[in-house]
């Protein structure tokens, strides 16, 4: 006896109602935000300084152990289409041929880090979180596959490993975590040949960039973008051009993407509870399929026992009563033997005359009278 299709959503629904039902506040059990860490580390990408050259793109490849790519790091060709980090390369630059401009404007795009991230918030195992160094860490060992992550960025950074069906992860620029604890640089920041990328503090890193943009106001626009952009981030641009001819959005606001998204987000708790109860629901499927599967076993192994020991009276019946008939018959067969062995016994008596005794022998001789 197995749980309809129909039965299953219907319990599905009722699980469903009842969780939003009691709910009353939804939103005061929704994610609490993060607030950044003092002292946390980041990057600061110049853009005006930035050449195209891709070699952050090589670097990242190789300090993150990922396939090679289908086409060399040396071939530039690939800027010509706009690309965005993915499974296989968390990091990518983009060309931007701007009209009035003799040179293009390339940027450099990875996961921003942001001080209080909409895809911790939007994680409702904790896969993500935002650590001390600056950097949003994943654990894929916490991670269900759901990729609310990705839906949640506003920077659309997360990628999944949809080629890996087996164990896919989300993906993403990781701030080099694993170098930063070793005293090391993050690997693109280690091979950029034109110092784009600085590593630092955030403090720091705004410092630098308010006095480079003091120093040389008509080269760079009058804006730290990631200083404020969704709460902050801990990678941080400036440039030649203004932030919005390079797909970069503008008008993101400085509230924590998580604020913004707790009214959307206070549904990750009822999520949470109903991916819960889904996982319970495919749980209990599950039992319930081996337990059915064991009582229809155990039914399938009683009925050929009963089955078997019906066969096994039968055919001892059926012997009993063969032994009993082969007796009966030996016992007709003796009798019969030994009633004609009798009948053969007294054939012969009769045949036979008895001997004379010697009495009769001296009177009678019947043979010498005869010759006689
Ligand atoms: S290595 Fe530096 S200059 Fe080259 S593309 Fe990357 S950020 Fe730009
Ligand atoms: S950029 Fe996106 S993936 Fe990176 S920390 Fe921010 S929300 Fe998370
Ligand atoms: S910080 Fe590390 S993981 Fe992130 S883009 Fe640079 S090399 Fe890649």
């Amino acid at each position: 006896m197995g749980i309809s299709r129909r039965q299953f959503f219907g319990w599905m629904t009722a699980a469903i109602g009842s969780q939003v039902a009691f709910r009353p506040d939804a939103k005061a059990a929704s994610n609490k935000h993060f607030t950044g860490y003092p002292g946390s580390m980041g990057v600061l990408h110049d853009i005006s300084r930035c050449i195209g050259c891709r070699k952050c793109e090589a670097a990242c490849n190789q300090v993150n152990s990922l396939l090679p790519p289908d086409r060399p790091f040396d071939d530039l060709s690939v800027l010509a289409q706009k690309r965005r980090p993915h499974a296989n390369s968390y990091t990518v630059v983009n060309r931007f041929d701007l009209a009035g401009r003799q040179l293009p404007v390339f940027v450099k795009k990875q996961c921003n880090h942001c001080q209080e991230p909409a895809c911790v918030s939007a994680c409702f195992v904790k896969a993500l979180k935002k650590t001390k160094t600056g950097a949003v860490e994943y654990d894929a060992s916490l991670c269900v596959g759901c990729r609310y992550c990705m839906v949640a960025c506003p920077f659309n950074i997360p990628s999944y490993e949809y080629n890996n069906p087996l164990t896919p992860e989300v993906t993403k620029c990781t701030l080099c975590q694993p170098r930063i604890q070793k005293g090391l640089l993050p690997g693109c920041v280690e091979i950029c040949p034109k110092e784009a990328l600085t590593f630092g503090t955030r403090d720091e890193l705004i410092q630098i960039a308010r006095q480079r943009i003091q120093e040389f106001p008509d080269r760079y626009v009058n804006h730290i973008y990631g200083e404020n952009e969704m709460g902050g981030c801990n990678w941080m641009y400036i440039s030649n051009a203004p932030f919005a001819d390079l797909g970069m959005s503008e008008d993101l606001g400085i509230t924590p993407a998580p604020a913004l998204t707790s009214g959307a987000l206070a549904a990750v708790p009822v999520v949470v509870s109903l991916w819960v109860v889904f996982i319970n629901g495919i749980f209990a499927i599950s039992k319930r399929k081996e337990q059915v599967a064991a009582e229809e076993k155990k039914t399938a192994v009683d009925q050929a026992l009963k089955t078997e020991q019906t066969r096994l009276n039968d055919t001892v019946a059926q012997l009993k009563e063969k032994a009993k008939a082969d007796q009966e018959a030996a016992v007709k067969r003796e009798v019969k033997k030994a009633l004609e062995d009798a009948a053969k016994q007294a054939a012969e008596i009769q045949t036979d005359p008895p001997e004379a005794s010697p009495q009769s022998s001296e009177t009678t001789q019947p043979g010498k009278q005869e010759s006689e």
